[in-house]
Parts: C-alpha cells; structure tokens; sequence
C-alpha cells in the first residue's frame, strides 16, 4: 500500500501528453489545444473600418465640411472625398481611402448638406481601425499550443477558418463490473441494485469536456472481464475500470489485468474511501480499476483519473484547485489512513457532512468540496484550518 502523495506522482509521471493530431469543426473545438500554428488567411479588419457613428472627414482648417452622401455598414462604395469633404458613416462601414479621420456624431451638428464640428480640435486618424490592425495576412494568428476558448474560436472564426488541426483528446472506456448490477428503468429485483458508476463517470468526464467514451457492463466473470478488457486495452487512450478490483472471491479485474501484462504501477493507497485503487499501463494506454462503492469510485476520479487526463491533455495545472478554510464542523476519524471527506465550501468556511461512507453518494451530491484530514489528524474542531479541495462541480 503506498501513500497518496506517491500514488498522486506515479500518476504523473506516467500518464504523457497523447500528441495525435485531429481535425475538428471550430465550433467543435472548445478546450482543444491547437497542434499547429494557425496563420491569418485575411487581414483583420479587412479593411479601413470605421470605430464609431459619425462622419468621415478630408480634413482642412475650418470646423465646417460639406456633406455629401452616407456609407452603411457592409456597403461596398468607396467615393472620393475633396478636402473639406464629409461622409455619413456607421459602426463597421469601410472608410474611404479619401477620408482621414472620423469624427463620433455627437460631437457635429448637422444641417442638410453641411454639417459643423462642435470643437475644432480634430486629429488626423480618429476612430479608424485600420486594416490588418489585428493579424495581416500570412501572420501569425495563434500559436502550436494556444487553447481554443470561445474567445479564440470567436477570433479565428472571424479570420474564415472554419476548421482547426487540434491535439486528440483521449478515447475513453469505463467498464462497470459486478452480477448485481441492473439499468435504471428496469425493475429492481431482491439482491439486485442499479448500476449508477457509469453515469456517474460519464457525467464526470463531460463535465471536463471529454466525450468520447463508451460504456460496458461486464458480469463478475473472468473470460468476460479478460476478454473485454483485452479488447479495450488494444483500442482506447484510457480504461476506467469500476469494482471487482478488491480481495474477494469474484473479483476478478486484478487478475485479468496480469493475464494480460498490463504493467502496474500502484495497487492500494493508504487513504479513505478509496483504498483499492489500481492504476497501470499497457503501452500507451493507462488504466485505473476504481473501486465499485460509488462515493469512492468518485473520489478516486477527482483526485488520480483528473490528473492523468489532464496530463494527456498537455495542460500544466493537472490537480484539482486547493484552498483554505475554517472547520464549520467537528469530526472524528477512525482507523489512521488519510481521509478525504465531503464537504461544502463557501466564504472561506468548511462545513463537514455527514454520512461519509464510500457506498453513500447523497452527501457527495450535497458538497462541492472535499476535505483533506491527513495521517496525523484523527479530530477536527471548529475552526481548525483545513485543506479543501474544489470540486469542478
Ligand atoms: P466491488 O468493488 O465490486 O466489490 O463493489 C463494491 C460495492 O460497490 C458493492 O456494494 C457493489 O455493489 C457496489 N458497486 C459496484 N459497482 C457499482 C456500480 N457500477 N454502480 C453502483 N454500485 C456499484
Ligand atoms: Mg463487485
């Protein structure tokens, strides 16, 4: 059995980023990272733009200019300004070339044909984006690495790219093991309880934005187990195993994965809910066996399976957020591994829930945070200080 912070390191040292390159849509992209380099297509304005409501102006001396027509938004005119010419203008419209600055509307007053400025102090360039102000064509947009955010899927849709090269989020399986387990909506027989890992895991996994994965539920048989977990070794970036990975009669994941030279790194970490957790590589494939009770099944993913996908993903931060807070709550631990606890966090106050068993996940449905009680803490008092955990929740 091996300490969290050992168990937390293996992880990380060897789970690698995935570098496979695939295409995506740009409005499919969110939270990739791009793979390559992306250079403008265009220059951005396209062309000389207007920043403002007002009036283009050949500038001259005096603060009065004649008018003589109006430039809409995406008209495509260009007339040519003498000095002391003005023209109509709007947000977006392209500025002639003739025209030198662009003076906002509430500073004019206009008459029919002649408008006058009500200040005569105008500057040459006013309000004018000029083309290629943000990228020039053939430049660089956005660097091998950049992750597309809104804000960067907004910028490149806005250059015409419609597609991006982007790094391969990892394939995943969760694999659900157990004789007892039925699906929600079928009748629940005695001895019977419905299968919820899967969803659960699922839902986990979208939450991180991670969406390719498929499910399979396996009985505790072990052809089945090898067989499955054989065939999903072979094809997947990552396994998430659930249950069957503990000491009993009919637990066969262990097994299976020797059968099959998977390579384990870890198999036990001293700490509650969790203490079965199995994590392993077979060539560039990780694998944890998470243990079946739900509330550990969930904790595990929060603190190993998060990292070890962030990794693949090539992001730097790859724990979850910590921080401190006051104990709201009292609590006593029993037997000595290290325990993280369910919590809710809020203003800087910790508030310890009852009903921490690895088989409950009401309370774990209730918290947004877990509380880290380490080996040489068996009391919690109010107002101790605590290491919280946030929960992407
Ligand atoms: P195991 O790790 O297989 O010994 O399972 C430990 C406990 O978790 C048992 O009470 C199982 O019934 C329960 N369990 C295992 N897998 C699941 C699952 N997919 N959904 C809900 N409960 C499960
Ligand atoms: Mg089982």
């Amino acid at each position: 059995m091996i300490s969290i912070k050992d168990a937390i390191q293996l992880v990380k040292s060897n789970c690698n980023p995935l570098l496979k390159e695939v295409i995506k849509p740009l409005e499919k992209s969110g939270n990739y990272r791009l793979y390559k380099d992306v250079y403008s297509p265009i220059d951005m304005p396209p062309f000389r733009q207007s920043a403002m409501d007002g009036y283009a102006l050949n500038l001259h001396n005096s603060t009065n200019y004649k008018l003589i027509g109006e430039i809409k938004a995406g008209d495509d005119a260009s007339p040519i300004l003498k000095i002391g010419e003005a023209i109509r203008i709007f947000t977006g419209s392209p500025v002639p070339d003739s025209a030198n600055t662009v003076i906002m509307q509430e500073k004019v007053i206009a008459n029919n044909a002649t408008i006058s400025l009500e200040k005569s102090a105008v500057s040459i360039n006013q309000n004018i984006r000029p083309k290629g102000e943000q990228v020039t064509k053939g430049d660089l947009a956005l660097k091998k690495g950049t992750k597309l955010t809104p804000a960067a899927i907004g910028y490149l849709t806005g250059l015409g790219i419609t597609e991006v090269s982007v790094y391969k989020k990892p394939s995943i399986a969760i694999v659900t093991t157990g004789n007892e387990l039925v699906e929600a909506g079928q009748s629940l027989q005695y001895g019977k309880i419905y299968e919820s890992n899967s969803k659960m895991l699922q839902n986990a996994l979208y939450n991180l934005k991670f969406y390719d994965l498929t499910i399979h539920k396996i009985k505790d048989d072990y052809d089945e187990t090898q067989s499955t977990l054989n065939k999903l070794i072979n094809t997947k970036d990552l396994v998430l195993i659930s249950g069957g990975i503990s000491v009993g009669d009919y637990d066969f994941v262990g097994k299976a994965l020797q059968q099959l030279n998977v390579e384990q790194c870890f198999y036990k970490v001293m700490q509650k809910p969790g203490k079965p957790l199995y994590f392993g590589k077979k060539d560039s494939t990780t694998i944890f066996a998470l243990p079946g009770n739900p509330a550990a099944a969930l904790t595990c993913f929060y603190i190993y399976v998060h990292i070890a996908l962030q990794k693949m993903m090539n992001n730097t931060t790859v724990e979850l957020p910590k921080t401190e807070a006051k104990s709201n709550s009292t609590f006593n631990k029993t037997g000595n591994r290290p325990q993280f606890l369910k919590a809710i966090y809020k203003d800087g106050m910790a508030t310890i829930l009852e009903g921490q068993s690895s088989a409950m996940l009401q309370t774990f449905a209730l918290s947004n945070a877990l509380v880290f009680m380490p080996e040489d803490v068996n009391q919690i008092n109010l107002n101790d200080t605590l290491e919280v955990i946030l929960l992407p929740v």
